[in-house]
């Protein structure tokens, strides 16, 4: 029997494809499924119209038979099937889609579940075999036929016996060589595996013979082999049935079993979206962090699918980085895919479908803030780090998005509480949002610099997350308000009575503060008269943008740089202590060096911060003692 040839640039397309295109051979099996299913489908279309044809779905399947001695794995399908004119044009001319030209054809009655669009999908089963054999009979046609081919040489048809109406391919595995492993393509698990994977949401049943061992009826030692039909795939894409159809359970489940997470969603989202742009989603908050969440390993992203078809694993460009801890998927009809399949032009719908997502997580973040608090707190305490991060990155491009979701711990509610919360308590008299940063809420509540703000009644917010000064910083304002440390200079804090005493009495010592800070000088700034003080007697301030909690980060980073905050150091007026350094200016001023370095020593302790030198602290205190 003559061969014929392929068309000299169909041998080089052939080659190419074979070759390049696909970066993972085990997706012919779902170019090939793909094309059973479509095959399928067009009768079911086809029935739609036409009143001779009834479609029974029971009638209608895909079977995957492997034979390991025999070395070849079967598709075959109920489906529409080729005459010998579609085995010439679809099989023979590469590129050619017999399915996209359905598609067109049959346009008026939504055919959109057909999956295939290139004409290149097929080929990719020389990926795994050296000899495809497809043997087919069209609907309505009494001949069967009977394609072969060894890849880019050439192909063969001839007439040949089917009984029924369908396709039937049957590959020859390769032989496995030093590089290359072909085996696994005729082991049950591992086709059953491939199926699950990117097959589970095909719409007809795909059937395996699943053969296994199991004990005998009646004894407790023997075994026998059996061999049963299965169907492999789910089917229904859970994401593409009725919300009001499905329960908690269900959701939890597909969780589970889509391995999303190995704890319980914390919320589910379930989106149609049937507008610009058509998909479907399932989205979920998990409700643990995972163990890797905070470190470069961390892949964000969800499954894309299209038309019920797994595209992507893990498509990185639907999620925005500050809502990386989303796990779920989406399926779309719209995609424009490049020829593999696997990966996205540069795709305008991709885009839409990200934006959409993101407004949604955002919607449902808001809802779960409003309505299940509990649940929002729980979801914060895991992923709030991630949203801070959020409003720091970019330049606080994304703080809109996110500052509304932001919370903090209150001085006086003494739990977290959100930004809109703190502005809505705040007394009229109050021009700032007050924060202190700090190791712990412990340390924080201790920081004579917050006595002030206190004693004025304004709420302060607990900033314990290294990233939360930066986050801030990056808002700059609230609703309007400014944010301010309470260990700034300039508190904004209306002066009273107490203030111009102080004021008087620093005027009044005005050579004593000169003493003090030339003594330190390098270290402080200035030495000054403190208005926030009320009952200890010393603290650290700072001017400028840079506060102290900030140059402790910016110290512990990595080659981080020793970025300095302005120092001021506070003597509280009222306090015992501010006598004894007067006497000490007037009588001894080696006592009052003595005192300004253990006071100095002192605030840098209260805030965390080394001292310089912990020897000649100790003999300091040593030295007021005898
Ligand atoms: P695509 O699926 O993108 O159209 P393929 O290379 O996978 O490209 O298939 C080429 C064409 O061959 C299909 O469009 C279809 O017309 C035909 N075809 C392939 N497999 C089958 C099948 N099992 N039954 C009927 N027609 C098929
Ligand atoms: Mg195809």
């Amino acid at each position: 029997m003559a061969k014929k040839q392929f068309k000299a640039e169909s041998k080089r397309l052939l080659e190419m494809m074979i070759n390049s295109i696909y970066t993972q051979k085990e997706i012919f099996l779902r170019e090939l499924i793909s094309n059973a299913s479509d095959a399928v489908d067009k009768i079911y279309y086809k029935a739609l119209t036409d009143d001779q044809l009834v479609f029974n779905k029971e009638d209608y399947y895909i079977k995957v038979t492997a034979d390991k001695a025999a070395r070849t794995l079967t598709i075959t399908d109920t489906g529409i099937g080729m005459t010998k004119e579609d085995l010439e044009n679809n099989l023979g001319i590469i590129a050619k889609s017999g399915s996209l030209a359905f598609k067109k054809e049959n346009e008026a009655q939504d055919g959109h579940n057909i999956i295939g669009q290139f004409g290149v999908g097929f080929y990719s089963a020389f990926m795994v075999a050296d000899d495809i054999t497809v043997i087919s009979k069209a609907l309505g046609s009494d001949e069967a036929y009977k394609w072969e081919s060894t890849g880019a040489d050439g192909y063969t048809i001839e007439p040949c016996e089917k009984d029924t109406v369908g396709t039937e391919i049957t590959l020859k595995i390769k032989e496995s060589n030093e590089e290359e492993q072909y085996e696994e393509f005729l082991e049950q698990y591992r086709l059953k595996a491939i199926i699950k994977k990117y097959s589970d949401f095909i719409r007809y049943p795909i059937k395996m013979d699943i053969t296994g061992k199991r004990p005998v009826e009646g004894s407790e030692e023997e075994f026998e082999d059996y061999s049963d039909e299965q169907t492999v795939n789910s089917m229904v894409p859970i994401w593409r049935k009725n919300k009001n159809e499905l329960t908690d359970a269900d959701y939890e489940n597909f969780y589970t079993e889509k391995r999303y997470g190995f704890d319980k969603p914390l919320k589910h989202i379930h989106i149609s979206v049937d507008g610009a742009v058509r998909y479907q989603a399932i989205l979920y908050i998990p409700e643990n962090t995972p163990f890797d969440f905070y470190t470069k390993e961390y892949e964000k992203g969800l499954e894309l699918y299209s038309n019920g078809v797994l595209i992507m694993d893990k498509c990185s460009d639907l999620l925005p980085d500050y809502f990386g801890f989303v796990k779920g998927m989406v399926d779309s009809e719209d995609l424009s895919l490049n020829i593999s399949r696997e990966l996205l032009q540069h795709d305008r719908q991709l885009k839409l479908i990200a934006k959409n997502i993101q407004s949604k997580i955002k919607g449902q973040l808001q809802g779960l803030l409003k309505d299940e608090r509990e649940k929002y707190e729980s979801f914060y305490k895991a992923f709030g780090r991630q949203l801070k991060f959020g409003v720091y990155n970019d330049y606080g491009m994304n703080k809109d998005v996110l500052q509304d979701l932001l919370m903090f711990y209150s001085s006086k509610e003494k739990k977290v509480v959100t930004l809109d919360e703190y502005i809505a308590r705040m007394p009229e008299d109050q021009k700032y949002i007050y924060y202190a940063s700090g190791e712990s809420i412990e340390r924080i509540e201790k920081l004579p610099q917050t006595e002030m703000v206190s004693d004025k009644g304004y709420e302060i917010l607990y900033f314990t997350d290294d990233i939360d000064e930066f986050a801030i910083k990056s808002i700059m304002s609230y609703k309007e308000k400014e944010f301010k440390s309470v260990s700034s200079g300039d508190l904004g804090i209306e002066p009273d009575a107490k203030d111009e005493q102080t004021e008087a009495e620093e005027n009044e010592s005005k050579d004593l503060f000169a003493a003090m800070s030339e003594f330190l000088s390098g270290k402080v700034k200035s030495v000054r008269a403190s208005k926030r003080l009320k009952s200890h007697p010393v603290c650290l301030s700072t001017e400028g943008e840079v506060t102290i909690e900030m140059e402790k980060i910016l110290k512990a980073m990595p080659n981080g740089q020793d970025i300095k905050a302005d120092k001021v150091l506070e003597i509280n007026v009222n306090h015992a202590v501010f006598q004894s350094l007067k006497d000490a200016h007037e009588k001894d001023k080696e006592k009052l060096n003595l005192y300004t370095s253990l006071l100095y020593n002192q605030a840098l302790l209260i805030e965390g911060l080394p001292v310089g030198d912990p020897v000649e602290f100790t003999n300091d205190i040593c030295k007021v003692m005898v």
